[in-house]
């Protein structure tokens, strides 16, 4: 039995829709759309980076800014409730990132971060550009060990 009705099954599909445009599938496509090419979910690569450029020894990491408790940052708010499970939580994921970079840099690969606030909100897909641009820019220079990319005013990015 179909229990959506027509409009509650659009509903239903826009969201899904939403969800398989993540922050990592849309700056792949970006990169991807300006001829750069990477592996991404190779098991080789500790610790999952979303790109990876053998050509370049680079790798980058997407991170949300709530899982990884992105600090002074407007979309990371620490929860109200359960606060030691999620002191915990947050803990580990920020030490995961730590000993990523830190493996990363070790073997002479440098390592991107890109936040999620960077692409998050309003005009998001020039956001997405600039984003990627930043990234083949820092691709281009060897003698950048690391990258941050965050949320920046919007006047500064255009
Ligand atoms: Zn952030």
């Amino acid at each position: 039995m179909d229990v959506l009705s027509p409009e509650n099954r659009h509903k239903n599909m826009s969201h899904i829709r939403s969800k398989n445009t993540k922050p990592e599938k849309q700056i792949r496509s970006a990169l991807f759309k300006a001829g750069l090419r990477y592996r991404i979910c190779d098991k080789r690569y500790p610790g999952k980076p979303d790109l990876i450029f053998p050509r370049y020894y680079a790798v980058v990491f997407i991170n949300g800014c709530f899982w990884h408790a992105h600090e002074g940052c407007r979309y990371f708010v620490f929860p109200k409730s359960n606060q030691e499970f999620w002191k915990k939580k947050f803990e580990s994921n920020k030490k995961r990132d730590a000993d990523n970079l830190k493996y990363y840099q070790e073997q002479c690969w440098r390592v991107c971060f890109v936040w999620e606030c960077a692409i998050r909100g309003k005009n998001s897909r020039q956001k997405i550009e600039s984003v990627k641009d930043q990234i083949i820019q820092w691709l281009e220079e060897p003698e950048e060990p690391f990258l941050e990319i965050k949320e920046i005013p919007l006047q500064a990015s255009l």
